[in-house]
């Protein structure tokens, strides 16, 4: 496996890597994901009544994420029910031992993640970004980790902790394919133009700080 995803929400894994996942889709390569939470706190937009509803829109059979998934060619997917916006209160040895599990499955060349500030502070982000660091220095460091990483953030105390891009790429080829992914998160629509507004480079380059090994 090229490369391993393993993030909260449902999402998560389109805004920032869905050019680089083409990439190595077109290349032949395996690319693979974790989805911790069905993201069933998200903004409804009316789609949903409820929180379960929303769940099945965002993360069901034939929902939103495996839409997306089948437009960006990932083959492997594994989606979890932990509670959206409660990952720090979940048992951090079972996830640790989740992720572990799968990097020694599925040993991948790269595993990508959010950074330990979260890149915009989200609980669920900076629980899954710990988690990821704790498995994997447990399965010995194996491969390459790349975190997602933007722009400095305003706030002072995620800029304090802000990791910057140390890995670039051009995905503009894939423009139209990357936003026909994005879209296929419809409930998440309000999500599609803040990202844009305030990241609209981010579409065309995407951008990663990579942890292991360091980079000078
Ligand atoms: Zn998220």
């Amino acid at each position: 496996m090229k490369l391993l995803i393993v993030v909260p929400h449902p999402d998560d894994e389109v805004y920032g890597a869905a050019g680089t996942i083409l990439d190595f889709v077109a290349e032949g390569r395996t690319v693979g994901l974790i989805t911790l939470t069905r993201g069933e706190k998200g903004r409804t937009l009316g789609l949903a009544a409820d929180p379960e509803e929303l769940a099945a829109l965002r993360a069901g059979p034939g929902g939103e994420l495996q839409s997306c998934l089948e437009v960006l060619g990932v083959q492997l997917h594994r989606q979890y029910t932990y509670p959206d916006g409660g990952l720090k209160n979940v048992d951090a040895e079972e996830l640790t031992q989740l992720v572990h599990a799968a990097l020694e499955e599925l040993r991948p060349e790269i595993v990508l993640t959010f950074p330990p500030n979260g890149a915009n502070g989200h609980p669920d982000h900076v629980a899954t970004s710990r988690v990821v660091r704790e498995a994997f220095a447990r399965a010995g460091q194996p491969c390459t980790l790349w975190y997602y990483a933007g722009t400095p953030p305003e706030d002072p105390a995620l800029l304090e902790t802000y990791l910057p891009p140390t890995v670039e790429r051009d995905v503009t080829h894939h423009i139209a394919t990357k936003l026909r992914a994005i879209s296929m998160h419809r409930s998440q629509a309000l999500s599609t133009v803040d990202f844009l507004r305030r990241y609209a480079e981010r579409i065309t380059h995407e951008t990663f700080h990579q942890a292991y090994p360091p980079l000078d």
